[in-house]
């Protein structure tokens, strides 16, 4: 059982159903598609390979992305193939232990808080898995070339490789470090900045490990180690509860202009750690051959989405950072989430613009009854020069003395509305623009208020629960 809450799949009706386009089926794209799909909407994920795999050998998610792993309800499926590590070690290259973390502990005082170490194949099958059965539709060679938005802004249309067209409502750009679609926000060439660093990425087989007192520990006791040296640090840890041991090497980027990955000389990459820690010569000696990656970032973007609202970014197209604080995948899946948590809320965006728009109708109505319909039970009007009328009662004798008083024609606009993560509170701002007359003095005046309305949803429906107004005209 996971202690964090599991998101359920929304029913939403088709108005505010959106079609969503993914695009790039990497970590951050699926995760985005499994949040927009428990929101409600439609999701297809177009990826350029041929086949969905993901590169690479381990992965640490930390606990900002294993909490939104668990409240997309996958805890059991991950479950099978995640190894905890009990602390990570920060050791210098000699070996000497200068700091450590106790996972443990810290999971205990914030429960739900795991660190899990993964196969990367393990974690994005899953992701996949997760996707398929809340109704992401998958396609394979599929290479986005272009995202153009539509004159009315509420929609745009991908052009694929092969001549396809497609149109989304939303087009979500996670194709990664050599994003093609941050460039077409941008408008321009940007690749990705080089940081003079590479990484050596390998997977030993733990058996040769057992046989070594020296390293067997490592498998046994799985915990998370880097050590720190001169122009170089190491990382490793194990995964698949035992089976793999996952080690990457950061040292000065040596590769020739133009190469992403290599295959690397694994001589080359251990002579740079001699005179280390004797354990890590010790596990070199057990590589037969090395991978080498070029490592590159990405600083992030003033903003990632487009000001249509229909085409935004996430994950590595967006900002793609060094590997050594392990976040990469983990700020993906976070970007996925909160993008979830805002689609997911658009049925109550629209139960808000109608109560809000209901009000701006009863104001010219005048009818007490359909005021009060608006309001809460315990609703409070706080109206300028008067005290605040709270509950029914009260609220039926301020409108009373406002319609006795003035008779409004007017304009009415809503300039933003929030709503809380809860899903029972927001609040609203309006303004309203006309003429005021005055009943008694038979007279008229031009009308500017502003108006702030906190809302709660109660048993489903959308209330005023606090309303304020203020005059814009300058008092003096
Ligand atoms: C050595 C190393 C170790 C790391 N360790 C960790 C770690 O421990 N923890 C962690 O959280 N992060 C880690 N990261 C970072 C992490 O791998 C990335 O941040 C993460 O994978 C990014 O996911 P993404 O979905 O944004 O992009 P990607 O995984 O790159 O996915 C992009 C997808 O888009 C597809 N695509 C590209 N262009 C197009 C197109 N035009 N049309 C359609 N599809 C397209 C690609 O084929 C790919 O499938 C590490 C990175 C490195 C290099």
């Amino acid at each position: 059982m996971s202690s964090i809450p599991i998101k359920q799949q929304r029913q939403r009706a088709n108005e505010t159903r959106l079609k969503i386009i993914v695009v790039g089926a990497g970590l951050g794209g699926v995760g985005a598609a499994i949040a927009l799909l428990l929101a409600g909407h439609e999701v297809q994920i177009f990826e350029a390979a041929s086949e969905i795999a993901e590169v690479g050998a381990g992965i640490q998610a930390l606990p900002n992305s294993s909490r939104v792993l668990q409240s997309w309800g996958m805890k059991d499926s991950l479950d099978r193939y995640s190894t905890k590590p009990s602390r990570v070690n920060m050791l210098g290259w000699k070996g000497n232990l200068i700091s450590h973390m106790d996972f443990e502990e810290s999971a205990s005082r914030y429960p739900g808080t795991f660190y899990w170490d993964f196969h990367r194949a393990n974690l994005h099958q899953c992701l996949l898995d997760r996707a398929v059965e809340l109704g992401a539709e998958i396609r394979v060679r599929s290479r986005v070339l272009d995202v153009q938005i539509h004159d009315s802004g509420d929609s745009a249309t991908l052009i694929l490789d092969n001549g396809e067209e497609h149109n989304a409502d939303l087009v979500v750009g996670a194709d990664g470090i050599n994003s093609r679609l941050r460039e077409i926000m941008l408008g321009h060439p940007d690749p990705p900045q080089l940081t003079g660093d590479l990484a050596y990425r390998l997977l030993l087989s733990t058996k040769e490990m057992l046989k070594d007192p020296e390293l067997a520990s490592f498998v046994t006791d799985p915990q998370v180690n880097y050590w720190l040296g001169p122009d170089a640090h190491a990382v490793n840890y194990v995964l698949r509860g035992g089976e793999l041991f996952n080690m990457v090497l950061l040292v000065p980027d040596d590769m020739p202009a133009g190469a992403n990955t290599l295959a690397g000389n694994v001589d080359e990459m251990r002579a740079l750690y001699e005179g280390w820690d004797p354990r890590i010569p010790k596990l070199l000696n057990l590589c037969e051959s090395v991978c080498k990656w070029r490592l590159c970032i990405r600083p992030g973007m003033e903003t990632w989405s487009h000001p249509s609202g229909a085409f935004t970014l996430l994950g590595d197209a967006v900002h793609a950072t060094l590997p050594y604080l392990a976040s990469g995948a983990g700020m993906a899946l976070e970007d996925a989430a909160v993008l979830g948590e805002l689609f997911g809320r658009m049925a109550d965006q629209a139960a808000i613009t109608s109560l809000l728009h209901a009000y701006g109708t009863v104001l010219s109505s005048r009818k007490i009854e359909d005021v009060l319909e608006l309001y809460t039970h315990d609703g409070v009007i706080m109206a300028p020069g008067f005290a605040p009328a709270v509950g029914q009662a009260e609220i039926g004798r301020a409108y009373e003395r406002i319609f006795n008083t003035i008779k409004l024609e007017i304009d009415f606009e809503i300039d933003e509305i929030v709503v809380m993560e809860d899903s029972v509170w927001a609040f609203a701002r309006t303004t309203a623009h006309g003429t005021k007359h005055w009943l008694k003095k038979g007279s008229e005046e031009s009308h500017h208020n502003q108006e702030l309305f906190v809302c709660q949803k109660i048993e489903g429906r959308w209330k005023v629960a606090r309303y304020s107004f203020s005059s814009m005209k300058p008092l003096m």
